[in-house]
């Protein structure tokens, strides 16, 4: 197995209280995120930040409010799990990590196969995101406790849809990092 752990949209406008769009329990989800990146860091598995990055009149804004505006201070990463130099930084668009960006080309060339999917929201850029790699042959593992969504039900949804459509690997933080 080659994985990558995969941080999808921790950004400022995402995660900051009152934050355009603010998924409040993805507060919750940053220590074990910080636990899972240390221990990578440790066995130099790559870490990956997939990051919201729009325009300013992007057509995303006739969903959503306007957020993660390139270039913005919302469009960053939270301080508690700043990039560090080494690591991978993929701007996206849309809520799929794959779609019209370097991703899938970057991890052919590191010949990675496992994907590790943490950040938020469970049942939107993390449920697209893994569904695509999936569609593209990758082993796709979620720790519970790493992603978070605006309600439990949105949440919970997601997992089962992971685990049981796309045979993603759904599993307890702990269990993911004993298998690095
Ligand atoms: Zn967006």
């Amino acid at each position: 197995m080659k994985p990558a752990i995969v941080i999808i949209d921790m950004l400022n406008d995402f995660i900051l209280e009152g934050a355009p769009l603010e998924c409040a329990k993805g507060r919750e989800i940053i220590e074990p995120i910080n636990k899972l990146i240390e221990h990578g860091r440790k066995k130099n598995i790559p870490i990956i930040f997939i990051t919201d990055s729009h325009d300013p009149n992007d057509r995303e804004f006739k969903i959503w409010p306007p957020h993660a505006v390139e270039n913005s201070k919302g469009s960053e990463v939270i301080d508690e799990l700043k990039p560090q130099k080494g690591d991978i930084i993929v701007k996206k668009k849309t809520y799929d990590g794959f779609f019209r960006t370097n991703l899938d080309e970057l991890l052919k060339e590191k010949k990675i196969d496992t994907l590790i999917l943490t950040g938020v929201c469970t049942d939107i850029c993390i449920l697209h995101t893994g569904s695509s790699a999936t569609l593209l042959g990758y082993n796709v593992k979620v720790p519970r406790e790493g992603v978070a969504a605006l309600t439990d039900e949105d949440h919970e949804f997601a997992l089962k849809h992971l685990e049981n459509v796309l045979k993603a690997d759904v599993d307890s933080l702990d269990n993911i990092i004993n298998q690095l």
